[in-house]
């Protein structure tokens, strides 16, 4: 059920009133519902009762980067974000069918992920800090994209992680050798706009078969961190990567590179959720 402190407020700032709501299934993180407006437009409304309601502004934030890019990916339009006063965040965003892949769809989303990370910037980082999942991610500016990555993607979940017992004293020691050797494994690259949170739940395509994408957490990064994500739960269409490839080439050897990208978000799912990916981060970890 959609709080009526949440209704209320949106007929109250879109001038508008709720004509129908559905309730469908969220993510991982908030609840979500179709709802239909006064104009007859379908909109898709996130809300969180417990969560910061600063995630939502974030999210709208970091939609709106996405979207000033001018790729070809499809980025919902974000109506308004707010809060209740019973402090429910939420946000509202247009609601977009999803549909079927054509034979051109998972090609042309690899294109156009290219194209979103060959916008760059001077450092890594963004203007403003922001969230994965639930939790803080921070994205102070730093020159160098070793430094970013220990200090804003691997201390702050590790010791997240070690305060709360997930993870014990000799990982942070693993951690410590693996750190010594990240200039010799990442190649160098200018950062890159990245969706930050891009895996297969939050993309789908829309009916006309246009890669959309949503949920993210964006920041400037290493292009690399991105397509490592990408793999790590079941990985995308294989014409996906070939076409990504051909408009932006990796340096060889990425697959060698890619547990150590993807120990930022197994520790965000060991601070999340706990159990195997604890493992996980230990096994990448162990490697060093
Ligand atoms: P959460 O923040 O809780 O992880 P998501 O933003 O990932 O929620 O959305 C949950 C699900 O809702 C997605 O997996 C997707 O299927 C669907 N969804 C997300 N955005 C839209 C949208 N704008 N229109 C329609 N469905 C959407």
């Amino acid at each position: 059920m959609i709080p009526n402190s949440v209704l209320s407020k949106i007929e109250k700032v879109t001038g508008q009133q709720v004509q129908s709501s559905n309730q469908v299934s969220g993510g991982s993180i908030n609840q979500a519902a179709k709802v239909t407006l006064s104009d007859g437009r379908p909109y898709f409304l996130k809300w969180n009762t417990s969560a910061d309601a600063r995630m939502f502004t974030v999210e709208e934030k970091g939609l709106a980067l996405l979207a000033s890019a001018q790729t070809s990916l499809r980025i919902p339009a974000v109506s308004t974000t707010g809060k209740t006063d019973d402090n429910i965040g939420f946000l509202l965003q247009e609601f977009i069918a999803e549909g079927h892949a054509n034979p051109n769809s998972a090609s042309d989303f690899g294109r156009q992920l290219a194209q979103l990370h060959q916008h760059h910037e001077e450092k890594y980082g963004l203007d403003h800090n922001n969230y994965i999942g639930k939790l803080p991610q921070s994205n102070t500016w730093h020159k160098n994209w070793i430094d970013f990555f220990i200090q804003e993607r691997m201390e702050p979940q590790l010791k997240m992680a070690t305060d709360s017992g997930k993870l014990g004293t000799q990982t942070v020691t693993q951690f410590e050798a693996m750190y010594q050797k990240l200039c010799d494994i990442f190649p160098d690259e200018p950062p890159s706009l990245l969706h930050g949170d891009l895996w297969s739940g939050n993309y789908f395509f829309d009916e006309k078969g246009q890669a959309t994408v949503y949920d993210p957490a964006v920041y400037y990064g290493h292009r690399e961190m991105e397509l490592a994500f990408t793999h790590l739960f079941g990985g995308f269409p294989s014409k996906f990567y070939s076409a990504y490839k051909e408009k932006y080439p990796l340096e060889s050897g990425f697959s060698e590179r890619k547990d150590i990208y993807n120990l930022y978000p197994l520790l965000v799912h060991t601070n999340l959720f706990g159990g195997s990916y604890g493992r996980q981060v230990q096994g990448i970890a162990a490697q060093f």
